[in-house]
């Protein structure tokens, strides 16, 4: 049985003083949620991430890394960097990154390889865009962007990741996938690791991610294959976050 994972993604958000808040709130809700929770601050604030949450079982990612380990490469950060922070997960190839930095498809691949080489389980974001989806090829990109990953590494990389299906639509414009829409991806998804070896797709989890809210979030995790969900504009309400949590549980 997959346990349920719900991940906040921060994105470019917070300080230290208001990140402070929000995790203290999220720890004072902790007690009833059976889902595993992590959040995902910015780097900077990783490190009060991990101080607050010390002791509790929530864990904490990076939202993005750099696959070279050391060197000459002004302003990244790298796995070992992240994983000596006290990061458990770290965010790969989210569309924002994608759109806006230049992630390829080989670029994903290489961080996905990076972060598990130094101990970080990655949670790698697919999704189509709007017009892929009106153009009838959802299934081809998402599958596409998969295909990136197995064809480097092979499906035993799956045995230890997270795969979020993030419609691009959906993210953080108000706009949710319906359950059925969302369910057909993630089905996409598993029977197509299914079909390279059955155990480590039945194993790995699936979440959603795209306006997600306690409102609608139990509707969701509740479809056979998504397993949790990456939370954007959400995660940064403890309220709203573990309004998420427990449908998640
Ligand atoms: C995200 O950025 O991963 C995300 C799902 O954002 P939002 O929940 O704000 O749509």
């Amino acid at each position: 049985m997959r346990q349920s994972l719900v991940a906040g993604n921060w994105k470019m958000n917070g300080n230290r003083e208001d990140s402070s808040t929000l995790l203290e709130g999220i720890l004072a809700g902790m007690a009833d949620i059976k889902a595993e929770v992590a959040v995902c601050p910015p780097a900077i604030l990783v490190p009060l991430a991990v101080e607050k949450l010390a002791g509790s079982s929530v864990k904490v990612g990076g939202q993005n890394l750099d696959y070279h380990v050391s060197g000459a490469y002004t302003g990244e950060i790298s796995g070992p960097m992240l994983k000596d922070a006290g990061c458990d997960y770290v965010i790969i190839g989210h569309s924002e990154r994608r759109e806006y930095y230049g992630d390829t498809d080989e670029l994903v691949a290489r961080k996905f390889e990076a972060a598990q080489e130094h101990g970080l389980v990655p949670i790698l974001c697919v999704g189509e865009s709007l017009e892929e989806r009106e153009g009838g090829t959802t299934e081809a990109v998402v599958e596409r962007q998969l295909d990136a990953v197995l064809e480097q590494h092979g499906i035993e990389a799956f045995k230890n990741a997270v795969i979020a299906y993030e419609p691009v639509w959906a993210i953080g414009t108000g706009k949710t996938a319906t359950p059925e829409q969302a369910q057909e991806v993630h089905k996409f998804i598993r029977d197509k690791l299914a079909a390279l070896d059955a155990a480590v797709a039945e194993g790995c989890r699936l979440l959603y991610g795209g306006s997600m809210k306690p409102d609608n979030a139990a509707e969701l995790i509740s479809q056979p294959d998504i397993d949790g969900g990456l939370i954007g504009g959400a995660s940064l309400k403890a309220e709203d976050f573990l309004g998420i949590c427990a449908a998640a549980s």
